[in-house]
């Protein structure tokens, strides 16, 4: 614990500043003590410093080791590269995390969902190495590698055991791919055996699809390379409400960068309709890797009476509030709840 934490802040743009500083006003309203260092990035920074990346985001971070982001958008088939990637790679947040919980009173198909997503952050199709061979002839090369396979294998099987979570899915197309995905399952297999009390599964990605929309309560942790994680992660996403809820953080050995599942969702920018839970609840990851359970836990509980009450949630999840209103609404449950005592059982969400 600390009296105040430097956190460094990327607004994003799209409907990032929007849910970023919803979420702010909520993390602060518990009475933790943040000192933001707010930077521009992508498209709007290099407006502003002729970098996507400016050199002042790069020194906040090395020095806060913590970041809150928010969506930066990423030109689709041209432009410059993704912000999101290109930040995980520069810091080495190799362990995208992402667990997935319902919220009460959110109409899904399944209830009682509790599944958590590790998906391998650096390399994979992510590596963005790609170039034309002939007109007409495009190359895009998959690296994986066991350093980075076996890296994102302990630190799945190590939450695992931290959190007393049963049963781990490596997820795969080997039966393709069979050197690069073949190489990720052996390094998962090779560290599963160091974790006899968790059950190890491996499943081919396009059946691990139709198992999740059949029965998704079969899966408790899915571990997967680079572009499996993005996609499962929004599939993950519908089961509990949709991408405004899900969140997630990005873990090294030095940072952590917490930002949301979903993207700048520029169909709804700048309306005040969408939903900052996501975000607010990669703050209670952020809250957790910072030591202040209490403050976790107490926005857990307020999130559970805003979302029981249901008259101030918004549009994506049935209801008819904007953003800000829901952000007053968080504000008011967090000073009438009282702040919970430590848990036993901890839980993420
Ligand atoms: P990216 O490829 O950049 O990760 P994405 O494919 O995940 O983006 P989004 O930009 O997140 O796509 O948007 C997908 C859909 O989800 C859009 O229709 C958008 O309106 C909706 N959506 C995303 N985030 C939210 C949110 N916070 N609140 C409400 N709706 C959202």
């Amino acid at each position: 614990m600390s009296s105040s934490y430097k956190v460094t802040l990327i607004p994003g743009d799209g409907i990032g500043p929007e849910v970023v500083n919803a979420a702010v006003r909520i993390l602060e309203a518990t009475g933790v003590k943040f000192e933001w260092e707010s930077y521009a990035a992508g498209a709007e920074a290099f407006e502003k410093y002729h970098e996507y990346i400016p050199k002042e985001l790069t020194e906040s971070i090395e020095r806060t080791h913590v970041g809150l982001k928010g969506p930066v958008t990423t030109p689709i088939g041209g432009g410059f590269s993704s912000i999101n990637v290109a930040l995980r790679k520069q810091f080495e947040l190799f362990a995208n995390f992402r667990p997935i919980r319902n919220l009460p009173a959110v109409p899904t198909r399944y209830p009682g969902v509790d599944l958590v997503i590790v998906r391998e952050n650096t390399e994979g199709l992510y590596s963005g190495i790609e170039h034309e061979v002939v007109p007409g002839v495009v190359e895009s090369l998959k690296i994986i590698t066991e350093k980075a396979s076996t890296r994102i294998s302990r630190f799945a099987f190590e939450y695992a055991r931290r959190m007393h979570r049963k049963k781990i899915h490596a997820i795969h197309k080997a039966n393709i791919m069979k050197l690069s995905d073949g190489l990720f399952i052996r390094c998962s297999r090779n560290i599963s055996k160091e974790y006899p009390e968790i059950t190890y599964g491996e499943h081919i990605v396009d059946n691990t699809c139709m198992q999740l929309v059949m029965n998704p309560y079969q899966y408790d942790m899915l571990l997967l390379e680079n572009l499996y994680g993005d996609i499962i992660s929004d599939l993950c996403a519908a089961f509990v409400g949709g991408l405004g809820l899900v969140p997630g953080a990005n873990f090294g050995h030095e940072c952590a960068i917490f930002e949301a599942v979903h993207g700048s969702a520029p169909d709804i920018a700048g309306k005040d309709i969408a939903n900052p839970t996501a975000v607010l609840r990669s703050g209670i990851l952020m809250l957790r890797h910072l030591g202040e359970e209490n403050a976790a836990n107490h926005i857990r509980l307020a999130l559970e009476k805003v979302y029981t009450e249901r008259t101030h949630v918004t549009r994506d999840v049935g209801g008819t509030a904007g953003t800000s209103e829901f952000a007053d609404a968080m504000v008011e449950a967090l000073h009438t709840i009282p702040p919970p005592q430590p848990e036993l059982h901890e839980v993420e969400l």
